[in-house]
């Protein structure tokens, strides 16, 4: 039965995996095709028809990574860590402006203490779950509202997180969010996704010695905390 268990779940991941990579994939066929087909489009059509290609194109390339990612991490061979200094300004600053410029209806908020914070740990890695957090605040809060992004140190770990005010989740819902492909609304109306990127961003946070978890409260907001060890588990890593 464990056996089939498995079959089960990787039958379920093959059909939700090809699901997500179908809709890109029939945008960038409809828009090629009207390049190649219409004769008379001028400049500015053909370059509106580009960019819609090569959106599409950036969106199959985040998902198809992901997708990777995960499969990466279940098979237990899990991510390469690539352990340098990092600081939480330069991490805030790396990330933050491209979701500001992005966002129109949310106002951003960034909150860090007066000494800088520095801690040892993979800077890609890292920008990986900002970028998921930060999306997501913004993708969950199509009303607008402050989204706070703040960090500090606390006892040997820097401590962050990311708070929007937005849709919120019921307790049963949040409980789930880590699991893979889990989305609240799976909807065709729902926002852009395919629930990989907080399985990933646990991943990456446990993977650092680091513990995330979340207050949510449903019509209010949500806000997501992790915690990443500045430097301890770095020694014992060498061991
Ligand atoms: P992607 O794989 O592109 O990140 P996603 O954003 O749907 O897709 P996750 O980031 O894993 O996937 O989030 C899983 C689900 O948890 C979301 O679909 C959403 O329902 C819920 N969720 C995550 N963050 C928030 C938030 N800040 N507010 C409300 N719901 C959230
Ligand atoms: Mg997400």
């Amino acid at each position: 039965t464990n056996l089939r268990e498995i079959d089960r779940m990787k039958s379920e991941f093959l059909s939700t995996a090809a699901h997500e990579l179908r809709t890109p994939l029939t945008s960038i066929q409809g828009f090629s095709e009207i390049l190649l087909t219409r004769e008379n489009l001028d400049e500015n059509e053909r370059k509106k028809y580009l960019s819609y290609i090569n959106r599409q194109a950036v969106k199959l390339a985040k998902i198809v990574g992901d997708l990777l990612d995960v499969a990466r991490i279940e098979s237990g061979k899990g991510f390469t860590i690539n352990r340098e200094n990092c600081s939480l300004e330069k991490l805030f600053s790396d990330v933050v402006p491209y979701f500001e410029n992005l966002s129109l209806k949310q106002r951003f908020e960034v909150c860090l203490p007066g000494k800088p914070v520095s801690f040892f740990a993979d800077i890609n890695l890292m920008e990986q779950v900002m970028k998921n957090l930060l999306s997501n605040a913004i993708k969950y809060s199509p009303g607008g509202g402050i989204i706070k992004i703040s960090g500090d140190e606390d006892n040997g770990f820097v401590s962050v997180s990311v708070e929007d005010q937005g849709i919120g989740m019921k307790p049963e819902q949040k409980d789930r969010i880590f699991e893979k492909f889990y989305r609240v609304d799976a909807s065709d109306t729902a926002p852009e996704g395919t629930g990989l990127g907080m399985t990933i961003v646990k991943y990456i946070v446990e993977k650092h010695g680091g513990k995330i978890w979340i207050d949510s409260e449903l019509g209010k907001g949500t806000k997501v905390h992790f915690t990443i060890p500045i430097k301890e588990f770095y020694n014992r890593d060498l061991q």
